[in-house]
C-alpha cells in the first residue's frame, strides 16, 4: 500500500574538536581528554514544503556557532572552574562552561533546547533532534520528535 510521508527531515553533520573530562566519573572519562565529535542536527516541517531548510543556512549558523564555542576549546561543567582558570591562564584556550556536566547527553540536550532555537529566532526553523557523536560509534540523542 503506498503512503505518504507523514514528515520531512533534514539533517547536518558538523565535526568538531574539543576537550572534557566529566567529574565523579569512576572510568577514565575523569582524566581531561580530547574528541573528534560529530553532531548531527535534523530540522523539521510539514510535508508540504519542497525544502526543510537550506543546508547552507544550517552550515552558517550553525557551524559559525560551534567554531566560536566549542571547535579546539576545552568543556567543563561550572563545577570545573578552577580547572578551567588554569587551562585558559595557561593556554589562553577558550574553555565553554555547562551547568551540568559536559556529557554528550547534556551537550545534545543544550542543543535542543537552548543553542539552536536561539540561532534561528524568527524563522519557522524546528530542530527536531540532535546527536552528539564522541566516537564513530557512539552518541547521545536529544529529540523532541513523536
Ligand atoms: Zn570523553
Amino acid at each position: 500500500m503506498h503512503q505518504n510521508p507523514k514528515k520531512l527531515i533534514c539533517t547536518r553533520r558538523i565535526e568538531f574538536d574539543a576537550a572534557h573530562r566529566i567529574i565523579g566519573h569512576t572510568g577514565k572519562c575523569r582524566y581531561l581528554h580530547g574528541h573528534r565529535y560529530a553532531l548531527e542536527a535534523s530540522f523539521t516541517c510539514d510535508v508540504t514544503r519542497d525544502m526543510v531548510v537550506d543546508f547552507g543556512l544550517i552550515k552558517d549558523v550553525l557551524t559559525n556557532w560551534i567554531n566560536n564555542n566549542w571547535d579546539h576549546t576545552t568543556i567543563l561543567s561550572i563545577g570545573d572552574m578552577e580547572l578551567g582558570q588554569h587551562i585558559e591562564y595557561y593556554t589562553k584556550q577558550k574553555v565553554f562552561y555547562m551547568d551540568k556536566a559536559p556529557t554528550a547527553e547534556n551537550m545534545s540536550s543544550i542543543l535542543i533546547t537552548e543553542i539552536i532555537p536561539s540561532l534561528f529566532t524568527g524563522s519557522d526553523v524546528v530542530c527536531c533532534r540532535v546527536r552528539v557523536y564522541e566516537t564513530p560509534n557512539c552518541y547521545a540523542e536529544a529529540t523532541s520528535c513523536s
